[in-house]
């Protein structure tokens, strides 16, 4: 996934995201990270095709987002790209499991079973994978909320502040789920925080001041997803 002259204003013309070129490479753990306001959820969120650039591409392997319709954009969003958000949205009504699987389930998509019992493995819940979300502890909700974002084998997991609304025991937890799910299947993750410990946990990071990338950390780079 490319970022390549990323720029997003808002109406009062606050410049959120300011020409912003990024790479979030393939198979690696990314994580964003920088002060408050200075545009890592705006930037996220645009890469995710949640929200959209004012001017600039965002590129999910050949797809430029921009150059979507609206229904095709969330055609990607649903089958590519998986959200973790701090706060977990889990449907309270329905058990752990009902919640991993019911993004495919809205989608008509059969689960690949292998995977699923994959992640539901590594999601190390056990047999409280039955119970509701009211029954496990925020940690345990959110290691849901990431199976959940995993189970349609997205391109790419965005996650926004994951471990935001977490102690540091549960937040560990979540993040070694999430370092996991790298090193087991490769999966591409780009995740925003403000939180160095949580940083610790992926390959490379980039710093956003202002609306810019300031510096950038990372160890040797593969292609873009
Ligand atoms: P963060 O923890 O990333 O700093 P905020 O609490 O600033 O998030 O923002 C939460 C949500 O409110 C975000 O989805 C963001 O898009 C929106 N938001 C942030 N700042 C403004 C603003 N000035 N006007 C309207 N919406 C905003
Ligand atoms: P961060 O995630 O680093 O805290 P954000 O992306 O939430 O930063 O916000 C970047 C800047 O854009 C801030 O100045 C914020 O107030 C502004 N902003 C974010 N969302 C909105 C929005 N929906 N409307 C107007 N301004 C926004």
């Amino acid at each position: 996934m490319t970022a390549v002259a990323a720029t997003k204003r808002y109406g009062s013309g606050d410049t959120a995201v300011d020409r912003v070129d990024a790479t979030i490479p393939a198979g690696r753990f990314t994580a964003v990270m920088g002060p408050s306001g200075s545009g890592k959820s705006t930037l996220v969120h645009c890469l995710a095709g949640l929200d959209t650039l004012t001017s600039g591409e965002v590129w999910l392997g050949d797809v430029e987002l921009g150059a979507l319709s609206d229904r095709a954009l969330t055609r990607l969003r649903r089958e590519r790209i998986g959200f973790v958000f701090q706060a977990f949205n889990l449907i309270p009504t329905l058990t752990a499991y009902e919640n991993i699987v019911l993004p495919l389930q809205l989608a008509r998509r059969q689960p690949d079973g292998p995977w699923l019992s994959e992640v539901v493995d590594v999601v190390g819940l056990g047999d409280r994978l039955a119970h509701r979300p009211s029954e496990l502890s925020g940690g345990q909700q959110q290691r849901v909320a990431v199976a959940r974002a995993l189970a349609s084998r997205p391109d790419v997991i965005v996650a926004d502040e994951p471990t935001g609304n977490l102690d540091s025991t549960s937040g560990s937890a979540v993040l070694g789920f999430l370092r996991e799910a790298v090193d087991r299947f490769g999966q591409t993750t780009v995740m925003v925080t403000h939180d160095a410990v949580a940083a610790s946990y992926a390959d490379a990071v980039l710093f956003l001041a202002d609306g810019r990338i300031v510096d950038e950390l990372s160890g040797p780079t593969p292609d873009a997803v």
